[in-house]
């Protein structure tokens, strides 16, 4: 079945994608005079940087992911469609969606395009079957699945071994979401499951954060670095540093040193927080601009966000590269925002703003309770450094603002002191289908979601040989 849009009279605006840079902009269009269409591959808009409390059963999906509907629902001027946006014909003015087996062409006077980014396995893709990434509900909820199973599966095992393995915890990628994911898991283990097994003792669980570079949340600077490599160890999570990855199954993964050292690492989950690629419709609107994508996949653009040759189409947040600007959410809100309010400066003939400039208001992570590392405001301006309990308490503040709605921003507080300050996680539901759904989905004829078919050529058997770990 195929829709096209009706014609109307007002200036028409379509922002693809409901994350933080679709978002900023639908509201800032608020009250202005156009008919604003948002298409979005998903119902809901997604807080991305709380997705690892998701997955280790702090919060529920809820919390953090309110449906995109109910948040603009006041916005008389805007509609949201649910699509997975395919094609993008800038000269026709048209984007085409499709949701199961409806399609829809929609038309623009303006565009914004916000389709963020999904995970990279650096041309490995076949990993993605065995090493789920953290970008999407769907992958918090399997890695719940996975991790909480782990244990059920160790305290069923007879073999010393295989109970070792199952116990066996890998995150892949030392930056903010690797540092948050291996922290929470090792606190799982430590305290919160430690006295609900009779058979196995999950303190003695191990987890291991691997990275190619030579430090953690290198991006940090070298002093936070080196305070949340301290923590880490505190935590008892071993970190390998100068560590490539150079095969993943379903029974492991096997690593390559500097050295040239090939290690086996026997583990049961295996978590991918190494890179991330942007959509790929940047490269489709790439093409058609006559530009080239950098080695991330985003498109380069112009000092107002557009796209170079087609001032009517924005680009926003991490599918576009301009300056160096990093991937981060404050990016995408402000650029958002700033697409938008060049729409409604044109519209009422205003003189047109100034170029983008993004305002740099830090960064920060957690990697325990009442512990997390971070900077506020820009460093180039003599931003200040924070770690410990001091850092954690500025982390919780900025993470409970910018939740979005306020009866979350409420059951999220309480969720964090049952976890803070009990030790319990009321999110420790999983279902057989989150577990195993992207198996399921990797017989399928035709890749869905991106995950790859599994070669019916590479049984598990076929698995390289175990070598001892260091
Ligand atoms: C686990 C994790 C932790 C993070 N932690 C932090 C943090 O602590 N601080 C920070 O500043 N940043 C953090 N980030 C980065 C931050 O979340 C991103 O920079 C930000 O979400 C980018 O916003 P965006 O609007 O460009 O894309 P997104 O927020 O990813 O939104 C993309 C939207 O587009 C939709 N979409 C995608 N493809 C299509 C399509 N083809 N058709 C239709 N719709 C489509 C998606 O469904 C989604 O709604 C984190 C990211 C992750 C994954």
């Amino acid at each position: 079945m195929e829709i096209t849009g009706t014609s109307t009279k007002r200036h028409r605006v379509v922002i693809i994608g409901s994350g933080f840079g679709g978002l900023f902009a639908a509201k800032e269009l608020k009250d202005a005079n156009v008919d604003v269409t948002m298409i979005s591959r998903t119902s809901h808009h997604l807080f991305q940087p709380l997705l690892y409390q998701v997955a280790t059963g702090i919060l529920s999906e809820g919390e953090i992911a309110p449906a995109t509907r109910e948040v603009l629902r006041k916005q008389k001027n805007l509609d949201v469609l649910l699509g997975d946006v395919h094609a993008i014909d800038l000269a026709a003015r048209t984007v085409t969606s499709r949701a199961l087996d409806t399609t829809r062409v929609t038309p623009y006077d303006s565009l914004i395009v916000a389709a963020g980014a999904s995970t990279s396995y650096f041309g490995n893709d076949h990993y993605a079957l065995d090493a789920p990434g953290l970008k999407t509900v769907d992958d918090a909820l399997e890695l719940r699945g996975r991790i909480l199973g782990a244990f059920e599966m160790a305290n069923l095992a007879t073999d010393p071994v295989e109970v070792e393995r199952l116990m066996t915890f890998v995150v892949v990628g030392a930056g903010p979401t690797g540092v948050e994911m291996a922290g929470q898991i090792a606190e799982l283990a430590r305290t919160t499951l430690r006295r609900d097994f009779r058979r196995i003792d999950t303190t003695q669980a191990r987890v291991l954060l691997l990275d190619g570079q030579s430090g953690v949340l290198t991006s940090f600077g070298p002093k936070v670095s080196a305070q949340a490599a301290k923590q880490l160890d505190r935590l008892g999570i071993e970190v390998w540093l100068n560590t490539l990855v150079t095969s993943v199954d379903e029974r492991g993964l096997d690593v390559k040193d500097t050295s040239g050292r090939v290690d086996r690492i026997d583990a049961n989950v295996v978590v991918w927080a190494a890179g991330v690629r942007a959509s790929k419709l940047a490269a489709k609107i790439a093409d058609q601009a006559g530009v080239q994508v950098d080695r991330a996949g985003r498109i380069p653009v112009n000092p107002d966000v557009t796209v170079p040759g087609h001032p009517e189409a924005f680009v926003v947040g991490d599918m576009m590269s301009l300056d160096k600007l990093p991937g981060v959410s404050q990016v995408a809100m402000q650029q958002g925002r700033y697409a938008a309010k060049t729409i409604k400066h044109r519209l009422t003939r205003r003189a047109p703003l100034p170029p983008f400039q993004y305002f740099d208001k830090g960064s920060m992570a957690t990697i325990s309770r009442f512990s997390a590392v971070g900077d506020i405001g820009p460093l180039r301006f003599g931003g200040l450094r924070f770690a410990g309990f001091v850092a954690w308490l500025l982390w919780l503040g900025v993470h409970i603002f910018y939740l979005v709605g306020f009866k979350n921003r409420v059951t999220t507080l309480l969720h964090w002191m049952v976890t803070f300050l009990g030790r319990g996680r009321g999110q420790r539901t999983v279902t057989h289908q989150q577990a195993i759904g992207r198996a399921a989905l990797s017989h399928l004829e035709t890749p869905y979601l991106g995950i790859p078919q599994r070669p019916a050529s590479v049984p598990v058997e076929t698995a390289p040989e175990p070598v001892p770990v260091r």
